[in-house]
């Protein structure tokens, strides 16, 4: 969809209408999509259905013997006023003005666009980029810095893939599992931060099967009423519905490059398509989709980071972590160079530009090639710390990558406030671990 064609929103009342909507839209006919809400509309169902306003008599017609409650809205991109004016007479070029201009005039990027910003290597245009996607996470998401806190919970793996420190090929010293009662512990001492929000990540373990994951979550949302992430790698459509069902809300499947070739060199047990079908069944599940993807992947070029960004745009992602490549001792990429944090922050930048109301991640990558990494990224756009609240005694077993920055409140706090950012109320920190 073009900039030029009029579109409009529905916005529902809670997951659910919103699923039931879109269904009912399809079956008529009607070209829907799923999007982040825009934030002006508020956070009631974080995901929206998009149409043409050609098509709202239609649309409205279907609903309204349902008992779907829903507004319409246009569907306005944000416009950044002002923003043409404050580079006048700046050493900027007519190529990247061009683009400014689009961004001032809420207009869609094309990906020659987003590849512009990313190439740049001026340091006016640099800078202007960063500015830009500092003010509209402003405008957009505010200045409070979401804080999570994951559970690495087991570190078995079946897949080997390329770069990853706990493939299965890889000769760990330890390889550990949390049973439920473990996890829950650890759940309940994030609870005690104040914390929301928990991410239960582990490699591709089959030793958690459906019912013993579907009993984490029940027991999780039972006993906290936590939000809940799952970053387990790829399911079945049925066992990501049955995860839905039984409390997770959140998923964390990364597509980690949109060109297929590298895709498929750096997975040697991946299908790219399967990739893609697991993300597009997690959208209609319903699940506040989560992707990303790595900066200096052997192979990848810029125009390969263009895309992913037009990807998370075009699919709707809502949360999207983005880190820098780090070589992981033992593994076939051991030795390839680290990726730039240069370009993992235009990447940022950029990502926040075009998909405007998203969770983005000061990611642990970055933090682990550079100290001052998380900060950093809260400057360009980024919006979101997560913690690493694995117990002690399991946290060193989880390495992805070499020097591997265990997160914990303190360098959050430590981020948030060299951005001056606000952390956020909910948080329940003694004045010890730094408020
Ligand atoms: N098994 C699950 C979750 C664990 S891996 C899955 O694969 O989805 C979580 C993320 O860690 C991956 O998506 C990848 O982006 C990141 N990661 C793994 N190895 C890495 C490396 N060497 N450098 C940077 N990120 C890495
Ligand atoms: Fe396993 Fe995930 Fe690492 Fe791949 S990235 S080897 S699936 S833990």
């Amino acid at each position: 969809m073009t900039t030029q064609i009029k579109r409009i929103i529905i916005v529902c009342s809670s997951t659910n209408h919103m699923l039931k909507a879109d269904t009912i839209l399809r079956e008529r006919g009607l070209v829907v999509d799923l999007v982040p809400t825009p934030s002006q509309y508020g956070s009631i169902c974080s995901t929206s259905i998009l149409l043409e306003e050609i098509d709202k008599k239609s649309a409205e017609e279907s609903l309204e013997n349902t008992n779907i409650k829903f507004s319409i809205h246009p569907y306005e991109t944000r416009k950044l006023t002002g923003l043409m004016e404050a580079l006048k007479n700046q050493n900027i070029s007519t190529a990247f003005q061009v683009v400014m201009n689009k961004i001032e005039l809420g207009m869609d990027l094309t990906k020659e666009d987003i590849l512009l910003l990313l190439k740049t290597e001026s340091k006016k245009e640099i800078e202007t980029l960063y500015g830009v996607a500092d003010r509209l996470r402003r405008e957009i998401v505010g200045d409070i810095v979401e804080i999570r806190a994951a559970i690495e919970f087991s570190n078995y793996c079946k897949k080997s893939c390329n770069y990853c420190g706990i493939r299965k090929g890889c000769d760990l010293p330890h390889r550990y599992r949390m049973e439920e009662d473990e996890i829950l512990e650890a759940v309940k001492d994030i609870l005690s931060l104040g914390i929301k929000t928990v991410i239960l990540q582990s490699g591709e373990d089959d030793y958690y099967t459906t019912e013993k994951i579907c009993s984490i979550l029940r027991r999780i949302k039972k006993e906290t009423k936590m939000g809940i992430t799952l970053s387990i790698g790829e399911r079945s459509r049925e066992d990501y519905l049955k995860f839905r069902e039984a409390g997770a809300n959140n998923f964390l499947l990364k597509i980690e490059t949109t060109n297929q070739e590298v895709f498929e060199r750096i997975h040697p047990d991946n299908d790219f398509d399967q990739r893609l079908q697991c993300a597009k069944w997690l959208k209609e599940l319903g699940y506040v989709n989560g992707s990303g993807n790595m900066i200096g992947l052997p192979g990848q070029t810029v125009e390969d980071i263009a895309d992913d960004i037009v990807y998370y745009r075009d699919m709707g992602i809502h949360m999207i972590g983005i880190g820098p490549f780090i070589p992981a001792p033992g593994t076939p990429y051991e030795n390839l160079p680290t990726g730039s944090v240069e370009m993992t922050l235009k990447a940022i930048a950029v990502t926040r530009i075009v998909c405007k109301n998203v969770f983005l991640p000061a990611t642990t990558a970055l933090a682990s090639i550079d100290a001052d990494g998380q900060r950093k990224a809260l400057e360009v756009g980024a919006n979101t710390i997560m913690l690493i609240s694995t117990p002690d005694k399991y946290k060193k077993s989880y390495q992805l990558y070499k020097n591997k920055n265990m997160i914990d409140i303190q360098s959050a706090i430590d981020a948030v406030k060299g951005a001056n950012r606000r952390l956020p109320k909910y948080l329940k920190v003694t004045s010890k671990e730094g408020i």
